[in-house]
């Protein structure tokens, strides 16, 4: 039993196409809260290139690496050294490294200006198309975010367009990530990414061939998610689950590297705009469901899970 596969293409033909997707989808993330993607309109030359500038990232010398480090930043982008991060604080530290960039704001974007949560500058290295080719693909992806808003929306009695004005101006992170063949001197509590659920709405995660992400069954055991060539695997995530009043489920992962190859994969986590009202929605509460958390906003909710995962935030 693997994950269910979404196929994206019937959106492309009128209502009757986005009903039958927005069903799928709502199964999925009802059951699941895991599926694979395809037909998702992102270009293949695309992600290839955001692999190689990926790997060309990665095979900087730290000290290069450092100068972006994340910890420059009070909005959550730069470079994450190896060990770096503890997705389970009660486990070691991960055995990876990433690198996060945000939203792209003009110099004089008034949320930047306003000294606004998560609205900084990216940190870029000094790699020669490496700003641009992340910054077409976070468009290019964001794109496919806002298409899966719209069928979640209608899967979940809403106007399609409802989630359109509170994603507009996200808090999505695209993420680089490289986990290294899982050395033997490393203790058995550690793991590449430590099982964990996703903060934001929906993340967006290509793999390449290596594998290693495994996501968590309902009765507690692990399912393989091997990659599957051109598909995305996509996850609910803890803010879109709040805001559906658990009607969707976000679903606990983790990744081991036991190939003795190095892993690449590029997440991009949507999350709603920083001022997004998150409060459960009018169509997934009733008598017999009760609201089951209190109202809060993108960035409140963002913040409150990232003190909660690095260390040096906190202080
Ligand atoms: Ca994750």
């Amino acid at each position: 039993m693997g994950l269910p596969v979404l196929d994206l293409a019937p959106l492309s033909a009128g209502p009757a196409g986005e009903a039958q997707v927005a069903a799928a989808l709502g199964a999925a993330c009802r059951e699941t809260g895991f599926f694979c993607l395809t037909n998702h309109g992102v270009p293949q030359r695309l992600l290839d290139a955001v692999f190689a500038g990926s790997a060309r990232f990665f095979a900087l010398p730290v000290e290069t690496k450092r100068a972006v480090a994340i910890e420059r930043s009070r909005h959550n982008r730069g470079y994450v050294p190896m060990e770096g991060e503890s997705l389970d604080p009660s486990r070691p530290p991960d055995a990876k490294e990433a690198f996060n960039m945000g939203r792209e704001l003009a110099p004089d974007d008034p949320d930047l200006l306003a000294g606004k949560p998560f609205h900084g500058p990216n940190q870029w290295p000094d790699l020669p198309g490496f700003r641009t080719t992340l910054t077409d693909y976070f468009d290019a992806v964001q794109g496919l975010c806002v298409r899966l808003h719209r069928a979640i929306a209608i899967d979940l009695g809403l106007p399609p367009g409802h989630f359109d004005r509170l994603i507009d101006r996200p808090l999505a992170t695209l993420r680089l990530l490289h986990y290294p063949p899982h050395p033997g001197t490393f203790d058995g509590g550690q793991y590449g990414a430590a099982p964990h659920t996703d903060y934001g709405n929906v993340t967006v995660l290509a793999q390449d061939d290596v594998g290693g992400l495994a996501v968590q069954r309902r009765d507690g055991g692990w399912i393989d998610a091997p990659p599957m060539p051109g598909a995305f695997v996509c996850n609910i995530g803890d803010c879109l689950m709040r805001w559906t009043n658990d009607v969707y489920v976000s679903t606990p992962h983790r990744v081991v590297n036991r190939t003795g190859r190095e892993r690449y994969s590029i997440a991009y986590f949507c999350d709603p705009n920083g001022d997004a009202p998150v409060e459960c929605l009018p169509t997934c509460t009733g008598p017999d469901r009760p609201a089951r958390y209190p109202p809060t906003t993108g960035a409140d909710y963002l913040r409150e899970r990232l003190d909660a995962t690095y260390a040096f935030r906190r202080t």
